[in-house]
């Protein structure tokens, strides 16, 4: 049983996830301790229950302390099953975090799964669909996990009601690990809005800054069209795609914050991105180190990126992963970013940055 004490690093709920996804890859039980111990309201919440609940599901789990502001989970997991499955998370809590959590383990399933997902699809302080439909997705393909994902309605906080659907594929033999160290050439930058309850002059006003801050042309400035949420929300999206990565940015909109404000907040992270030349911003990092570290581990070869920065989410995400699986981190700065090398236990050599 793989002991963890959840106030560890960030102490958030990345933690959970972690242990949920690898747990389920490798037939390792675990308890968890403090969880959320870092955060104002420690404890499971929604999105965290849907997410040990999805798990539960998937892999025939054994779990005790499986309810709301449970501080303590034991998970000891069983075989894992393809299948049709929903998940709600129920309230405006992120159901792309609930994917992420069953992602990896249904790509070691022996058939493929279809998933509907309900809850929030563009939340702050999670991964918005369109992030994991033009950035995490394309990643995964690349390490030979087929994925299908639709966006059939937003959900925004606080209303939620949005949903998504998903088809997973099991890899073939298992996951081929690849270098991602340079962003290839620049193929395209657009901004998007995605207000659909808001009047249009909010979008307008977020685009046109936007535009202006960045130099952006009319035709790079969109007013999305997509289904209607059960309550007002506003995402504003800078997608930038190069040859081997691409990048979604997301700020959102919020009573008493001024569109031009908004604007400015995502300028400044396409901005931060522009100037750096390192493959994978900070969230793409963290959450990639996962499917990558199970490849390497599956192959027994090592494999490196490079991000633009290093948080503190994913530093503690690193360790989570070391817990799981017989692979090492070794980060080292570029000056302008770090290249983060995954290798299996018995090849660890220190890694040398160039
Ligand atoms: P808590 O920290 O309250 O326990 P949580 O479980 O919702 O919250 P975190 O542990 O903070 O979440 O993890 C959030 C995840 O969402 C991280 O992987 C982070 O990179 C990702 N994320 C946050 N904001 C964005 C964004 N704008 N684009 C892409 N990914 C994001």
């Amino acid at each position: 049983m793989i002991e963890i004490d959840g106030s560890i690093g960030e102490g958030g709920g990345q933690i959970l996830r972690t242990s949920l996804a690898l747990s389920m890859c490798t037939g390792q039980p675990f308890v968890l301790t403090r969880i959320r111990a870092g955060r104002s309201k420690p404890g499971l919440m929604r999105q965290h229950l849907t997410c040990v609940n999805a798990a539960t599901e998937v892999c025939g789990a054994q779990v005790h302390g499986a309810e709301m502001h449970s501080q303590t989970l034991s998970f000891v997991p069983g075989k894992l099953r393809s299948g049709n499955y929903s998940f709600n998370v129920g309230t405006a809590g992120s159901c792309t975090l609930v994917l992420q959590t069953v992602w990896p383990a249904l790509l070691l399933a022996e058939a493929p799964s279809q998933l509907k997902l309900s809850g929030g699809t563009h939340n702050p302080m999670a991964p918005p669909f369109h992030f994991l439909e033009r950035s995490y997705a394309p990643l995964m393909r690349k390490l030979g996990a087929q994925v299908e994902l639709t966006l059939h309605r937003l959900g925004f906080y606080p209303a939620g009601g949005g949903e998504i659907s998903a088809t997973i594929w099991p890899a073939d033999s298992s996951l081929e690990p690849f270098d991602l160290i340079e962003r290839g050439a620049k193929l395209d930058a657009y901004a998007e809005c995605f207000a659909p309850a808001l009047h249009r002059t909010v979008a307008q006003r977020e685009l046109e800054e936007l535009g202006a801050t960045l130099g952006w042309k009319e035709d790079q400035l969109r007013v999305a069209r997509v289904r209607q949420n059960e309550g007002p929300g506003n995402a504003l999206l800078a997608t930038l795609a190069y040859n081997n990565v691409s990048e979604v940015f997301t700020q959102f909109g919020e009573r008493g914050v001024n569109a031009e404000k908004v604007a400015r907040n995502l300028a400044r992270e396409v901005q931060g991105y522009q100037m750096g030349e390192a493959a994978l911003g900070p969230h793409l990092a963290d959450q990639w180190a996962l499917p990558l570290a199970l490849a390497v581990w599956q192959r027994q070869r090592p494999a490196t990126f490079s991000a633009t920065a290093l948080t503190a989410h994913a530093k503690t995400n690193f360790e989570m992963i070391e817990r799981f699986l017989p692979v090492r981190f070794a980060s080292a700065s570029l000056g302008h970013g770090w290249q983060v090398r995954i290798e299996p236990k018995a090849l660890a050599v220190p890694v040398v940055a160039p």
